[in-house]
């Protein structure tokens, strides 16, 4: 078998040039990796995803058929990116670029470092022929930036699920720190109902955004009560240790000259781990119930995307393992939402960790350093040899 063909920061490159922003195909994307990895002898399976164009991937080393103590690990990561329409970028953020020990590229940090890591040690297992008594997989999910979409489907098929090793490995970018913990995110759509009349005769009309006015200072006083909730996951949320309620969004109305018809507020509530859908909205429905009733009957509230809280426990192997690889002794939670919350509840035992820091992702000029992927590149060595040997 061959080994794999280029090495971690060339791959890197190779993995950027594909424009694989969420909601976009990554077909090209997937079969790239594909031929990549089956080239070394890997296992690969292109799934159906979030639509026709856009695929989940899995691919395997290894023991097909998992033991009954389904070990083994998944290297588990995001084919898609966010966009890069922000004008601070300095060259084509679809082009990895070379400044000093930094690695510059829409995906670089957030995560296709990791994904190149990944993809090059998977291949690499494959090459190595039958020596991996554990099975090692690669497991890529399309559409994680919009809500975990195509983690949700991979999730959604239990045969699927049961074949995998239950430790995941997801490489957010958590600047090398093990995190265990992570938010959900909630997010509704209260959509307010008027009747459209002409602005000079208001009092033929009723006004969907008038309507909307008392619904915002509903979410205000919900906002409120959740942000004095706190559970014994809190304290590894320090910066916000209550479930965060944000109206994101409001649309409404068609010309200045006419009474609104429609008027749509999108809410976010980022819910600690333990915590689910109900609570959140138990607490904006009690607050929607004391609006008036010709009012509370013009709001509808709808669920769009409900991404779940992640909650590893301290004592999970994959969590042992690879703090004790990193030197790390504390529990650490972050308040961003992963696809580790939909693969979790489907009973894979996920923690989060992966080179770079989060606050560089999602931004111009995102980059990941050379010094970032080799220390990383050594860990998940360790971790795979740990697993997997
Ligand atoms: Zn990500």
């Amino acid at each position: 078998m061959m080994q794999p063909a280029l090495d971690d920061a060339a791959l890197l490159a190779r993995l950027v040039a594909f424009e694989t922003v969420s909601g976009r195909s990554n077909v090209a994307l997937c079969r790239f990796i594909a031929d990549y990895l089956e080239r070394c002898g890997a296992v690969v399976e292109q799934l159906p995803g979030t639509g026709d164009d856009r695929l989940n991937l899995v691919a395997r080393v290894g023991p097909s058929s998992a033991d009954a103590a389904r070990d083994g690990l998944v290297l588990c990561g995001h084919s898609d990116v966010v966009p890069a329409d922000e004008p601070e970028w300095e060259g084509d953020p679809f082009t990895l670029r070379e400044a000093g020990e930094r690695l510059i590229g829409r995906g670089a940090c957030d995560m296709k470092g990791f994904v190149a890591l990944a993809v090059n040690r998977v291949a690499r297992a494959a090459a190595a022929g039958s020596t991996l008594r554990r099975p090692l997989y690669l497991l890529l999910c399309c559409d994680e930036e919009i809500g975990s979409l195509g983690a949700r489907v991979f999730a959604r098929n239990a045969a699927q699920i049961a074949l995998l090793p239950r430790n995941v490995l997801i490489g957010e970018p958590t600047a090398g720190r093990v995190v265990r913990m992570h938010k959900g995110h909630l997010k509704l759509a209260l959509q307010v109902s008027g009747r459209a009349a002409h602005s000079g005769l208001p009092h033929l009309g009723v006004s969907a955004i008038d309507g909307a006015t008392d619904v915002l200072l509903a979410l205000r006083r919900a906002a409120a009560q959740l942000a004095g909730i706190r559970t014994d996951t809190s304290a590894f949320f320090p910066e916000c240790p209550y479930p965060a309620l944000n109206v994101g969004l409001i649309r409404g109305g068609a010309a200045v000259n006419v009474v609104p018809a429609d008027c749509r507020i999108d809410v976010g509530v980022r819910l600690l781990p333990g915590q689910a859908a109900p609570l959140a909205l138990e607490v904006i429905q009690a607050e929607l119930a004391a609006l008036p009733a010709e009012l509370r009957q013009r709001v509808r509230v709808d669920v769009t995307n409900d991404n779940p809280p992640m909650l590893c426990p301290v004592d999970a192997e994959i969590h042992r393992a690879l703090a004790a690889i990193v030197g790390q002794s504390d529990s650490l939670g972050v308040s961003f939402a992963s696809d580790a919350g939909v693969l979790s509840e489907a009973g894979l035992s996920c923690v989060l960790w992966g080179p770079g820091e989060m606050d560089r992702a999602h931004r111009p000029n995102e980059y990941i350093t050379r010094g970032e992927l080799a220390a990383a590149g050594d860990v998940l060595d360790r971790l795979i040899r740990q697993f997997c040997f």
